[in-house]
């Protein structure tokens, strides 16, 4: 079984969800599917789609005007949730410290944290690759997370909104890295997915490399005709 999610980032509307989750019923697969969709869509999943949160607060409750904690997540009857996607590291500052946070009151309110690690094209330029992922892995992982209660999402930041995705070789690379440290912290049984500008045209081809236990879409897990044929084409 292999994992695919998809990322609305701010689109998508009831409507919208109502039909892909109709669509998703129809689909003959054995792969988990899940979809991180807007806060205001957030609800329970059903037997075929999982639907999770893109993000969580790294508070629990209080005066935070605008932040969703895991909580009020939870009580959506969502069950997953991103943490640490380049967009939020971005617009929030956030430090491996900070998703790690996040990640930790994600589980704590039974939400399964996915937890996005990945260079910018700068660090990417510099030979900072390993280092980043490393570091991203190491440090965004919470105290509390348990073997196979989470997902690691390696997302080379320049590969994401882009079109461009990283080589099959860069991708290799990067997930053995990661699955060599995970392994090592006890975490043997985590997936790791990739994710950066993943279309069906390359989901098949990606998913044959070593060490890549399913992908993370945006843009083409918009529209049914882009994100079913990634699900089919992933056996
Ligand atoms: C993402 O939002 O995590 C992502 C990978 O986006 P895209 O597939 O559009 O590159």
């Amino acid at each position: 079984m292999k994992i695919i999610i998809g990322n609305w980032k701010m689109n998508g509307n009831a409507e919208m969800l109502d039909e892909m989750v109709s669509n998703l019923a129809a689909v003959n697969t054995e792969n988990r599917v899940i979809l991180c969709v807007p806060a205001t869509l957030l609800r329970p999943g059903t037997g075929a789609v999982m639907i999770g949160a893109q993000n969580v607060s790294k508070y629990e409750s209080g005066a935070h005007t605008g932040d969703i904690s895991a909580n009020l997540v939870s009580a959506t009857g969502a069950s997953v949730t991103l943490v640490g996607h380049s967009e939020c590291r971005e617009a929030q500052h956030d430090t491996n410290a900070d998703v790690a946070r996040r990640a930790e009151l994600a589980l704590n309110n039974d939400i399964m944290p996915i937890i996005c690690v990945g260079e910018t094209a700068t660090e990417r330029e510099n030979g900072k690759i390993h280092e980043i992922i490393e570091r991203g892995v190491r440090e965004s992982i919470p105290h509390n997370a348990t073997n196979g209660g989470f997902i690691i999402a390696y997302e080379p930041r320049w590969a994401i909104g882009t079109g461009i995705t990283a080589s099959g070789d860069e991708i290799a690379n990067a997930h053995k890295i990661i699955r060599s440290i995970l392994n090592e912290m006890g975490f043997d049984e985590t997936p790791v997915l990739y994710g950066g500008s993943v279309t069906a045209i390359n989901s098949a081809e990606i998913m044959k490399i070593d060490h890549v236990d399913g992908v993370l879409v945006g843009g083409a897990s918009l529209k049914k005709d882009d994100f079913i044929p990634i699900i089919t084409s992933i056996k």
